[in-house]
């Protein structure tokens, strides 16, 4: 049976991304060197930037965690200091990884239902004026909420930081310019907004913040400095790299580009949303976000107060009828979340509603039951 994913990802892709693994790629074959070339000139222009204008695409081997920690841990120098905002599960990520490096760093959190509060962060800078580089998540994945990247990058800037920004979920899915948001270090991965499979992630660079790198890397295989020279000097990765799904990567890029680029994909994203919202609405779901902080990626539904409700089951049905879910990542209430990015269509969303309102029935739930 065909599944639709209804989670950050990885997520569905089409028949012609998936169709781009089938013939077997050598890494020095010369139409793996052409679609990795285009694949970071492509990345850099859906950011605004270009090579000429001092920005640098590197590809990093793995999911997209490996591309954060190659960012983070190659471009905090011995005696930088880095500040991590944090306001959900991806923001704790980077914390672990500070500490794993040991990084010299600090952490301002905001409570998981708030986004970062630009002032407060403006004031933590000047309260510690040893900080050097600061990092912060788009969209954190744990509630679907937006951060304001923007202001965030604009103070980084006021305040002479490098900024680092973890897009993984928002990139290609929100238009996002790199230059006027200020940002330095900007990672995502290839198998979440752009639609492709897993395999890799990207870092997009400001040049002359990358090339400050150079020595400073806590590893060898996530060296984000050795492995941008290993790309620029022969084309090739250091190490085996994902040649399959570059070549679906690329497809998926020329599909995008199809649907009417980024803005087109974010409306379709925002189409899909509004139904699950009014359909999830209907049904007597609660969101754990306010709307006015929501993304349009993923949504936090609270359980239902009905003690009949149990997530496994309910996830199980669902996924019998072809619709995976995702289970929640909240550290105080219990929620499940619900995907809209990928190959979904507005649709895929109302088929999604109606397999949940029959598993209500047959589970007798009732949703809409106060505490
Ligand atoms: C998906 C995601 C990641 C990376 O997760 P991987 O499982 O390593 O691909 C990092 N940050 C955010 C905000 C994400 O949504």
């Amino acid at each position: 049976m065909k599944k639709l994913l209804f989670t950050p990802g990885p997520l569905s892709t089409s028949k012609t991304v998936k169709e781009a693994m089938l013939e077997d790629m050598g890494s020095r074959d010369q139409a793996f060197v052409h679609a990795v070339k285009d694949i970071r000139n492509e990345l850099l222009r859906l950011a605004h930037v270009s090579q000429g204008e001092g920005y640098e695409c590197v590809i990093i081997q793995g999911s997209g965690t490996f591309g954060v920690e190659s960012v983070i841990s190659s471009v905090v120098g011995k005696n930088d200091v880095l500040l991590v905002i944090a306001n959900g599960a991806y923001g704790e990520r980077i914390v672990k990884m500070a500490t794993i490096h040991q990084l010299k760093h600090y952490v301002l959190r905001f409570d998981e239902d708030q986004v970062v509060n630009p002032e407060v962060t403006e004031q933590f800078l000047k309260a510690h004026p040893d900080i050097t580089h600061v990092a912060c998540i788009h969209s954190e994945t744990t509630t679907g909420l937006f951060n304001p990247i923007a202001e965030i990058g604009a103070i980084s800037k006021n305040n002479d930081k490098t900024f680092i920004v973890d897009a993984m979920s928002s990139f290609g899915g929100v238009n996002m310019n790199m230059k006027t948001m200020n940002i330095d270090f900007l990672v995502s991965s290839s198998n979440k907004c752009i639609e492709g499979v897993p395999g890799f992630a990207f870092a997009l660079c400001k040049k002359a913040e990358l090339e400050k790198a150079k020595g400073q890397a806590r590893s060898l295989s996530l060296d984000l400095y050795e492995q941008w020279k290993g790309l620029e000097t022969n084309g090739q990765f250091r190490f085996t790299p994902p040649t399959l799904s570059i070549m679906a990567f690329r497809q998926a890029m020329k599909e995008l580009e199809q649907e009417g680029g980024i803005a087109a994909r974010e409306k379709r994203y925002q189409a899909n949303k509004k139904i699950l919202d009014k359909g999830m609405a209907d049904l007597g779901f609660k969101q754990y976000l306010n709307a006015d902080i929501q993304g349009h990626i993923i949504t936090s539904f609270l359980y239902p107060a009905d003690p009949g409700f149990n997530f496994e089951r309910f996830y199980q049905k669902l996924n019998d009828r072809g619709f995976i879910i995702y289970p929640g990542k909240l550290s105080k209430a219990d929620a499940f979340r619900i995907g809209n990015i990928g190959q979904i269509f507005p649709e895929d969303v109302k088929n999604l509603i109606a397999a949940i309102r029959e598993v209500l029935e047959e589970e007798k739930i009732n949703v809409a039951m106060v505490q």
